[in-house]
């Protein structure tokens, strides 16, 4: 149990309380944490009579699909007119795992024009958004762990679900690469032993979240690190970068190419990884790091980006190629980082 959640319940309840409509949503390209902060809290509110809507901005990546209640999941890229009517019928909107409005994607707009009470659930440093309340816990390893504890505090009694269970360690597990890095501490791995005590499958759940990929998406990872990875041991730093035309040759789908930005975090000396992905309009960029390196403070600097001290994402307008000249050019004032 973390003492620092608990100054939240009595406003959160005081708000479940008073909600009958409730809408959750999450950030962009949603990850295992934010799918599985927005299932876990739907299970949650429909075990407790609410009715409880979930959007995503789009998609959400194949190996997330076989989640209990994936498939209630509404797509606000597919479905814009139905999830705006639903998000403004709601007394209450949850935000999931996301730090800034511009998280969200097109969902963003229609936030803007809606008035509703709103809660914010994250773990991201620098919450930049306004809230009627704003739930920040960037020492907690996940979304999902901050949702468990709170519902914890709040029933006074774990809560120990089979549903909801699943998605809180989905969220844990994928956000802190299977425990292996990112923030976790012994609460969590307390949080994780109440879970498997109430009979949590994990080996199910790590099969499906790490061995559910296709044959080409393995091929296109021997080719990033064969073909399309730098290493600048100079720098301490490596980048993979990838064509529109290397993802199009693998037959790339969405949650493709989670876990490469880290791969080169493996070669001995190296501290900071960039993969750069060329997409329609843009390059996006997911920058990792290990120890003191802000890479948070790197992206937002350069790449209009931000996120955690270890792992952040940003975007740049150029050509790929001049993207990677740029991004070069920046590495020898590194040290301001370390
Ligand atoms: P990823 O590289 O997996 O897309 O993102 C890594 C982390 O950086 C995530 O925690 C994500 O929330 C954050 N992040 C990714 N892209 C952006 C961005 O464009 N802006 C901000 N502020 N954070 C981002
Ligand atoms: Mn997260």
């Amino acid at each position: 149990m973390r003492k620092s959640v608990s100054k939240y319940i009595k406003e959160l309840s005081q708000f479940l309380g008073s909600a009958q409509i409730i809408s959750l949503v999450c950030h962009h390209n949603p990850d295992g944490d934010a799918i599985g902060s927005m299932l876990a809290m739907h299970h949650y509110l429909t075990a407790k009579g609410k009715s409880s809507y979930m959007i995503s901005p789009n998609t959400l990546p194949k190996f997330l699909k076989w989640m209990k209640g994936s498939k209630e999941i509404i797509v606000f890229e597919d479905e814009p007119g139905r999830s705006t009517g639903i998000i403004k019928k709601s007394d209450l909107v949850f935000m999931l795992d996301l730090n800034a409005l511009s998280r969200m994607g097109k969902i963003e707009d229609t936030m803007n024009t809606t008035g509703n009470v709103r809660i914010l659930i994250d773990h991201h440093p620098g919450p930049e958004i306004e809230a009627d309340l704003v739930i920040s816990e960037p020492s907690i390893s996940s979304t999902a762990e901050l949702l468990f504890e709170l519902i914890m505090q709040l029933e006074g009694n774990p809560y120990l679900e089979n549903r909801f269970i699943e998605s809180i360690f989905v969220g844990m597990m994928t956000d802190t690469g299977n425990f292996n890095f990112g923030t976790f501490d012994g609460n969590t791995l307390r949080n994780v032993a109440l879970m498997l005590d109430a009979g949590l499958d994990k080996d199910f759940i790590t099969d499906r979240i790490y061995n559910n990929f296709s044959d080409s998406r393995m091929r296109l990872k021997g080719f990033a690190l064969g073909e399309r990875m730098v290493v600048l041991t100079q720098y301490k730093t490596a980048y993979i970068y990838l064509y529109r035309a290397d993802m199009d040759r693998f037959k790339h789908e969405v949650g493709d190419t989670e876990g490469f930005a880290n791969m080169p975090l493996s070669i001995d000396g190296i501290i900071f990884s960039v993969l750069f992905i060329e997409r329609k309009d843009h390059i996006k960029l997911s920058l990792r790091s290990k120890g003191n390196f802000k890479a948070n403070s790197f992206a937002g600097k350069y790449f209009n980006g931000g996120g955690h001290i270890n792992a952040a994402g940003g975007k740049s307008g150029l050509e790929l190629i001049d993207c990677i000249k740029y991004f070069e050019s920046l590495l020898p004032e590194l040290h301001e980082y370390m």
